[in-house]
């Protein structure tokens, strides 16, 4: 895992710096020992490097209790003293992370593990809101965020901002809105610099949950997992070892537009005929049911919303909890769609993990839904080999994986 050997001693220094820090995120508290043996570093080099943090008032140390399995392990219980261990100071910094998607604009400020120090959302504006308004509304949210928050913007390290759409990281730009029409080729990350006058890095909403995932879910799941997110739009980035794949045209994940029925309807995003998104996205979940409530057909959902302009998934899939035959029918078949989908990517890159993501998958019966029918469909793939896991639904899971995102580069990277 270390690299250190033939390399720029300035680089091999940086590296191992953030690879200590890393550890001490992942597993901390976790003695000095631990982490020599995980990295294969020498004893000196983690004295240096965990002395610096402590100068730097990062990491502090503790003589916490063994656990049960370590006394097992030993066979009996360590006299004397205990080894000390390493752990971050939780709020010795803090980021921001903010999610821009088609619903609304979610801002967090969180601690160095994620625990949330204040928080916003408001309802998404209207669709031909410009760019820059757009920019100066999640700015002027983050400002209000901060303080409310009473926290000093001096401890702010950075901010991750997640937008839908192809989102270069690297170089900060969004290189095409996914719902706006906005021109492409933004430098996202610079303009809200100079409205915030913090660091930023922006990066695509989905792939960014992916990575808000590995760092603040359940650290004992795979290091490689695929990550569907089903919203007003479709998307399932993978999550490999360390990192998530961006790909060539920063387009990795954007599964929302593989056509999954060339018979189907015009897409209304991309243009061409039955995509996964025109089939099982939210957005085509709402349109058919208003369409339904518009054809005369008996459903419930005539009396959950007051016209059919007014129907959002919360009422539809209240109707379906209800046992109404045209929502189940509408959720159904999207799901169907999903499936198959799912089962594809399944296929094709066989990860040891799904986790998915949406306010769809609140209702217990689609979540058994979509697994019956992703099951339907897989090939060679036996029981056991693969886990699905389900993200419950918060509002602002995509703020908290843009604050994890700005916590890897502005903190651990750093
Ligand atoms: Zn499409």
């Amino acid at each position: 895992m270390a690299v250190n050997q033939g390399n720029n001693p300035v680089r091999v220094k940086k590296q191992n710096e953030v690879l200590i820090k890393e550890i001490i995120y992942k597993y901390g508290p976790i003695s000095r020992s631990q982490i020599a043996e995980m990295l294969s570093l020498t004893p000196p080099t983690i004295t240096t490097n965990v002395n610096a943090l402590l100068r730097q008032g990062l990491v502090y140390e503790t003589e916490e209790e063994e656990d049960d399995s370590e006394k097992t392990k030993a066979g009996h219980k360590t006299l004397g003293r205990r080894p000390v261990k390493i752990d971050f100071v939780e709020n010795a910094c803090y980021v921001i992370g903010a999610e821009i998607n088609k619903y609304q604009i979610a801002v967090c400020l969180m601690n160095l593990r994620g625990k949330v120090a204040g928080r916003k959302s408001r309802t998404y504006m209207r669709e031909s809101d410009d760019y820059q308004t757009v920019m100066e509304t999640l700015a002027c949210q983050i400002d209000q965020v901060v303080q409310e928050s009473g926290i000093s913007r001096e401890l702010i390290l950075g901010v991750g901002v997640g937008i839908t759409g192809f989102v270069d990281p690297v170089r900060g730009v969004l290189k095409k809105s996914a719902y706006q029409n906005w021109e492409d080729n933004q430098n996202t990350a610079q303009d809200l610099e100079r409205l915030l006058s913090l660091p930023v890095i922006i990066e695509n909403n989905a792939r960014m949950r992916a990575v808000g995932e590995e760092m603040f879910g359940n650290h004992l799941h795979a290091d490689t997992f695929a990550y569907l997110l089903i919203s007003y739009g479709i998307a399932c980035p993978m999550f490999i070892k360390d990192s998530v794949h961006t790909g060539e045209t920063s387009g990795a994940g954007e599964i929302g537009h593989v056509v999954v029925d060339i018979h189907g309807p015009k897409c209304e995003v991309c243009g061409d005929s039955g995509c996964l998104e025109e089939m099982a996205s939210e957005r085509a979940i709402v349109k058919q049911a208003r369409e339904a409530m518009r054809s005369g057909v008996p459903t419930l959902l005539n009396d959950l919303a007051a016209s059919p302009e007014d129907l959002t998934m919360k009422e539809i899939l209240a109707a379906e909890e209800q046992g109404d035959a045209a929502a189940f029918e509408i959720v159904g078949k999207a799901i169907v769609y999903l499936g198959v989908e799912l089962a594809n990517i399944i296929n094709f890159i066989s990860p040891p993990l799904v986790i998915i993501d949406g306010y769809l998958m609140k209702a217990e019966q689609n979540r058994e839904l979509i697994l019956k029918e992703t099951k339907k469909h897989l090939f060679g793939v036996g029981e056991g080999e693969i886990e699905f896991q389900f993200v419950d639904f918060d509002p602002y899971t995509g703020a908290r994986g843009a604050g994890a995102l700005a916590i890897r580069k502005y903190f651990i990277e750093q």
